[in-house]
């Protein structure tokens, strides 16, 4: 028997889990370590802030697809791995041995910056803690007068997040303000300026406030390199993924900011037998952003992959699209589209990107 290790539930795994369901492998005995029984989908928590979804819907029961596929299911996170043992140990002591791992266990977020800020601070991710807590924020807004959120970091998380929670503030707490801080590199950077455009007259009909400076944290709010001082109630960041410390003591092979360096089979550099795939990956051979829409389509190459090396079959490739496909949600039904230099926005792009997200959701749905 081959022990296939899979660690974190993330999208990728998703289509290991549904492979094994299908091709039945013999010789392997697989175990899933994941530190929760559901796995939350980031495409549809902006709906979920907005109230167009319930938290049900935007979360993937892990257990069923475990079982289908004659997966053990181990509730816990991976605290250390021993690369060269082969070797994972557990928050909880357990030590687990492999003959092939698989990590996805994704991105946190990098917020040391402002720490500053205390208990004001909601990191965007891990998503658990945000699902977790945004309620309460919201029920501050609806309870204090003048309730300020203040969001840092306007990549596609961070606009879709301060737009989402503008919609909500507007239904539920409509004298709460919201503050969208960009950074220098600017509103959606990597996106074309029609994008942005678009993004920031929609911020503006909203009545999302939109700030582009550094801002650096003390414990009242923050304060802007353009010399504004913005005092606040709840600090998102949004700014930008952060590898899993942990895995500085791996002896994997990691890029500069800590990832796992792959090659095109997403496979470690300098672990044959170790695979990694969505953010916590970096490819040495072409630039990836970290998104779900490359997690998601690195799932099968993945699965193949990992059952290709128990059985010593030649692997397979991922070729990232060099366009992915974005479709921002605005906060009410209503979204934009980006897609290299082309862009469009409406209802119908909101209703384009439910569709998607719920597609993919009924694929993994028991
Ligand atoms: C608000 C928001 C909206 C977004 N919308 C989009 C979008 O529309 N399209 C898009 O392409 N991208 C989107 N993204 C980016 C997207 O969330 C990530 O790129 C995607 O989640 C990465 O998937 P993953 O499989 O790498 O990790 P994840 O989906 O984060 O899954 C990682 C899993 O590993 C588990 N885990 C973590 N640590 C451990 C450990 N030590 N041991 C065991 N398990 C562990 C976690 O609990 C989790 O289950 C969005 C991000 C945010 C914040």
């Amino acid at each position: 028997m081959k022990k296939l290790v899979l660690v974190g539930g993330g999208h990728a795994q998703l289509s290991v889990l549904q492979t094994l369901a299908t091709s039945r492998v013999r010789g392997v005995e697989a175990t899933l370590i994941t530190p929760s029984a559901h796995q939350n989908y980031s495409g549809m928590l902006p709906g979920w802030m907005a109230g167009h979804y319930t938290q049900e819907q935007c979360r993937i029961d892990l257990r069923p697809l475990a079982q289908a596929a004659g997966v053990k299911l181990v509730l816990d996170h991976v605290a250390q791995l021993d690369a060269p043992q082969r070797c994972a140990t557990l928050a909880s002591g357990q030590r687990v041995d492999y003959d092939v791992l698989s990590l996805d266990i994704g991105s946190g977020t990098a917020s040391a910056a402002l720490a500053a800020l205390g208990d004001k601070l909601l990191p965007i991710k891990p998503l658990d803690n945000f699902f977790a807590i945004w309620p309460s924020v919201l029920a501050r807004a609806q309870a204090q007068q003048g309730f300020h959120l203040v969001v840092v970091g306007a990549g596609a998380g961070g606009v879709e997040v301060a737009l989402a929670a503008r919609y909500a503030f507007s239904r539920a707490a409509p004298a709460a303000q919201v503050t969208l801080v960009a950074a220098d590199t600017g509103l959606l950077p990597g996106h074309a300026p029609g994008v942005q455009r678009r993004v920031r007259q929609l911020a503006q009909r909203f009545g999302l406030v939109l700030h582009q400076a550094q801002a650096s944290a003390t414990a009242q709010g923050l304060t802007l390199s353009n010399g504004q001082v913005l005092a606040a109630d709840c600090v998102v960041a949004a700014t930008g993924a952060l590898a899993a410390p942990w895995l500085a003591g791996t002896g994997l092979t990691l890029d500069d900011a800590g990832y796992v360096l792959v090659d095109a089979h997403h496979r470690s550099l300098s672990q044959p037998e170790v695979f990694a795939a969505g953010d916590t990956c970096a490819r040495q051979d072409v630039a990836m952003a970290r998104s779900g829409v490359h997690a998601v389509f690195a799932g099968p190459v993945l699965a193949h992959n990992l059952l290709a090396t128990v059985s010593g079959q030649p692997l397979h490739t991922y070729q990232p699209k060099p366009r992915p496909l974005y479709l921002l949600a605005c906060g009410p039904r209503y979204a934009v589209a980006s897609w290299g230099d082309w862009s469009a926005q409406g209802a119908w792009v909101w209703y384009w990107k439910n569709w998607i997200d719920r597609r993919f959701m009924r694929r993994f749905s028991a």
